[in-house]
């Protein structure tokens, strides 16, 4: 994990400090009641205000300074600066700051390493004050204090959001990182639907924490692939893919309770019995908009023996292009039986070669292995391509992870230009329809996106009825079609990446598979018909609940459940719209 480089200072020298960063000017103006109230307004909270807040958070309201602050004059520090630029695509550096976050395009280039050393660093689009939430009473008196002073308020976990979420302009963020314990337990008893083993986890617990946790105790317990993900935070509210979706369902799907406080600052245990309304709506229906959450709790799994395996080729095992675009769509061919043997496969796809990273398969019985691996291996060399399937059997989870999917993450950069769409099965399965979505993926590669997609079936009845978007129980595929952010070229170059994925790209995709969805957490801050894309049919009854528990709009983020309320004005402002 990257080293700490968020500096902790004392609560008035950070005060002083980012009032003084270069570039911050604020001029006063009077906010008007239906604007949220930013830096420089009239009745922006006086220092005393703050100073009032600080104390009733034990002295854990942090005035915030954007981490890159290193690399810009008056405080350039060159080796912590080259460190910091080294790591800046990937997650690792934003985990360990309250307001940093790995979306380049709302970070703005208002503070990052890889702007000249002589522009100033602003605030820009982070928070300007962010409380290192310990507690249930930290996050009371954050929603007090934001309502109260009328101030935006952002949810900040690890900062993995590609959308923008947990990031806000003259925001007071709750840091809910540091909410760090774990506890597994033989049988659960609540409800009485459900006797088995579960782990209560904190808001703030990455997978890599849940990994070895639950490897000591040969527990499975549902994490996505890259290791510094919170499993509190977007993850299984979004929905939550995992290595084992094909068996056990998504996330969202095993969650028993969620320990919250509601907007309105109520501390409670949400069940599918109790304010079951609020249950269902966070297991699937995104974070950051219904309530607070501080801890989950969720169904594990034994852990056993496993098989994983891998392969690759390119167009030169192919022949030419057009031989290996004809392979994509037999390789999709082989996919459904796969998912309906237990495996969750994820492969990455440019326009010249097929990745498959990881063929998760939960059991080393050589039937099942068989089923799975032999008509990938049989249909493709009967379309000429000789395949060469790496495969291992493990111990158990962990030690495939760290075979197959730990180093292929540990390489990709995470900040990119994305967007996403979720593949059904039909399509797949009707010869025309997935020739047609191959072409759609050509396309996409041959205009510089990448593919990365994770088949699964997550088709199961879940064993409580929650709000995941139900094109999830059809789909095959969830897909993301990105490209990795250059942080070197410019800022436009970007921009322009993100016009054409919207406007020409995605929407070729969109037409292959049509009223397909997307996975709210792996798509685009652009996506046109959000509230269809992401929440389908279920979302007139999350906007009712969320209306119900946040009656005054407190907790908004792009493209979750009610921002459409809300506007952000040219200066970032957000107003009622
Ligand atoms: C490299 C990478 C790999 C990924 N792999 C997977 C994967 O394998 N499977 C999968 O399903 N998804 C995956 N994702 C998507 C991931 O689940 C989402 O980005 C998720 O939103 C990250 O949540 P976070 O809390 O870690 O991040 P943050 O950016 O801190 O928060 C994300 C959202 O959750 C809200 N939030 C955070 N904490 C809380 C809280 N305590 N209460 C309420 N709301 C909160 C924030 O406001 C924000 O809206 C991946 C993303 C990346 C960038």
């Amino acid at each position: 994990m990257a080293p700490c480089i968020h500096l902790l200072l004392v609560w008035t020298t950070l005060l002083q400090s980012v009032l003084a960063l270069p570039g911050v000017v604020y001029a006063p103006v009077a906010s008007n009641a239906t604007c949220r109230v930013m830096p420089g307004d009239l009745n922006w909270p006086r220092k005393y205000e703050w100073t009032q807040l600080n104390s009733s958070v034990n002295g854990r309201l942090i005035a915030t300074t954007p981490e890159a602050f290193v690399c810009h004059d008056p405080s350039f520090d060159a080796e912590t600066c080259d460190t910091l630029k080294s790591t800046w695509s990937f997650a690792n550096p934003h985990l360990t700051s309250p307001i940093d976050i790995l979306a380049p395009y709302f970070q703005n280039q208002s503070c990052d390493p890889y702007t000249p050393r002589d522009t100033p660093c602003f605030i820009g689009n982070y928070a300007p004050f962010s409380i290192n939430v310990s507690s249930v009473s930290d996050i009371q008196a954050g929603l007090s204090f934001a309502r109260d002073k009328n101030i935006r308020l952002v949810l900040k976990n690890t900062g993995h959001d590609i959308l923008g979420k947990s990031t806000g302009k003259g925001a007071l963020s709750l840091w809910l990182h540091n909410l760090k314990n774990i506890e597994f337990f033989d049988s659960y008893t609540r409800g009485g639907r459900y006797t088995g083993p579960y782990v209560r986890l904190g808001a703030g617990v990455i997978f890599e924490e849940i990994f070895s946790a639950a490897d000591a105790r040969k527990l499975r317990v549902l994490t996505g692939s890259c290791p510094t993900v919170s499993a509190g935070g977007g993850f299984a509210t979004g929905g939550g893919h995992s290595a084992f979706t094909s068996v056990y369902g998504l996330a969202a799907d095993n969650i028993l309770e969620w320990e919250v406080v509601t907007p309105e600052g109520d501390h409670l245990v949400v069940t599918p019995d109790d304010h079951a309304d609020l249950y269902w709506a966070l297991s699937g229906g995104g974070p950051g908009t219904f309530a607070v959450v501080v801890s989950l709790t969720m169904r594990v799994y034994q852990d056993a023996p496993m098989t994983g395996a891998m392969l690759s080729y390119d167009n030169n095992t192919a022949g030419s292009n057009d031989k290996f675009w004809d392979s994509i769509t037999t390789f999709h061919s082989t996919l459904s039986s796969a998912v309906d043997a237990g495996a969750t496969i994820y492969y990455a796809l440019t326009a010249t070669s097929m990745t498959v990273f990881n063929i998760a398969i939960p059991t080393v019985n050589a039937s099942v292995v068989s089923k799975i691996l032999d008509p990938m291996r049989s249909n493709l060399a009967a379309s000429g391509i000789p395949l060469n399937i790496t495969s291992s059997v493990h111990s158990g989870f962990l030690d495939m992870y760290n075979t197959y999917l730990r180093p292929t993450v540990a390489v990709t950069p995470e900040a990119q230009v994305a967007g996403g769409r979720l593949i059904p099965r039909p399509i797949i399965e009707d010869q025309k329809a997935s020739e047609e979505l191959t072409s759609a993926f050509r396309e996409a590669t041959e205009a510089g996106f990448n593919l990365i997609c994770t088949v699964l079936s997550a088709n199961k009845k879940p064993p409580y009825d929650n709000s995941v978007l139900p094109a999830w129980r059809s789909a095959l595929m969830t897909c993301l079609v990105q490209v990795p952010w250059d942080f070197e070229g410019p800022w436009s170059e970007m921009l322009e990446k993100q016009d054409v994925l919207t406007r020409s790209v995605m929407p070729q995709i969109e037409a292959a598979t049509p009223n397909a969805g997307a996975y709210l957490n792996e798509a685009s801050f652009l996506q046109s018909d959000w509230q269809q894309v992401f929440y389908g049919s279920n979302y007139p009854r999350l906007s009712a609940i969320k209306a119900k528990y946040d009656p005054d709009s407190l907790l908004y983020a792009t493209t979750a459940v009610g921002s459409e309320s809300w506007i952000s004005n040219q200066d970032g402002r957000l107003c009622r719209g």
